[in-house]
């Protein structure tokens, strides 16, 4: 398995350095996209990545910075003849697809068109299944994130190599860590206390809306260190820390994960490509 990083902003840190969240996974020639979050189609491009042809998209979660870039790829994939493209997602996915299709039909200039576009297909991957996707095995939990929300974690194995990645999640020992035991990589999303602070001060915010926002992303995200410790306990041999805020610095994420973590801690960066 192949992966490149198109997209390691969190939502709206939309930067010259990181679009939003976005995966491509690819084996023998197969390819997805786990998560599909703005921006993401130029950083595809960049990395020499055809989006033609991609076999689905993953949805680890609905959120705009993870899932808004569908419209983009309709629009892009509406001109080609090749097989049509399916989307896996939690609950309401369904709804979400039919909604980013009618954005997409405004587009329409030919009948093959609106017959690619009706081609697109859309399975609900709920918690707890297990299913083939192309070559891949992958098996979904749910994640605690977004209360309005359902949100996934997702566990792809190939050939005796796996690659978990969170979605967005709080620390959840509980589903992670069974889901990424041994796994070969775990792309995790984290931040630090320290790039809110630099945010905050940036923004020139008061001392009770940063405690706001501290308090508000606390409650939906990991801290580095919470990362490191699920790769520790689920014995996985690398870990890659994504879905970044724009002030945060390398060292310390690396740093903060690394304490508690034995094995290897990389950040990603947006055409970051890795091995499986
Ligand atoms: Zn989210």
């Amino acid at each position: 398995m192949r992966i490149t990083f198109c997209g390691t902003g969190a939502g709206g840190a939309i930067s010259r350095e990181r679009a939003n969240s976005s995966i491509h996974l690819e084996d023998g020639g197969v390819r997805l996209l786990l998560d599909c979050g703005p921006g993401f189609l130029e950083r595809m491009v960049e990395a020499g990545l055809d989006p033609d042809g991609l076999l689905g998209v993953v949805y680890s979660h609905l959120h705009f910075d993870h899932a808004m870039g569908i419209v983009e790829l309709f629009c892009r994939l509406l001109a080609r003849r090749g097989p049509p493209l399916t989307v896996y997602g939690p609950r309401d996915t369904d709804a979400y697809i039919e909604a980013a299709r009618g954005f997409a039909e405004v587009n329409l200039a030919r009948p093959q068109m609106l017959e690619w576009l009706a081609g697109v297909g859309v399975q609900l991957t709920r918690p707890g299944d297990e299913r083939e996707i192309g070559p891949f095995t992958v098996r979904s939990v749910e994640v605690p994130h977004a209360p309005q929300l359902e949100c996934l974690a997702r566990r792809f194995e190939l050939g005796g190599r796996s690659l978990v990645y969170s979605g967005d999640t709080t620390y959840a020992p509980e589903a992670l860590v069974p889901l990424a035991e041994g796994a070969d990589l775990l792309i995790h999303e984290a931040y630090t206390q320290g790039a809110i602070e630099r945010m905050a001060e940036q923004a020139g915010m008061s001392a009770k809306a940063r405690e706001a926002m501290g308090g508000a992303i606390a409650a939906t995200h990991s801290q580095a260190e919470e990362a490191g410790r699920i790769a520790q306990a689920a014995g996985a041999r690398r870990l890659v820390l994504t879905h970044l805020l724009r002030t945060e610095r390398e060292e310390k994420l690396l740093a903060a994960a690394g304490a508690v973590f034995d094995g290897e801690v990389l950040v990603a960066r947006d055409g970051l490509a890795l091995e499986v």
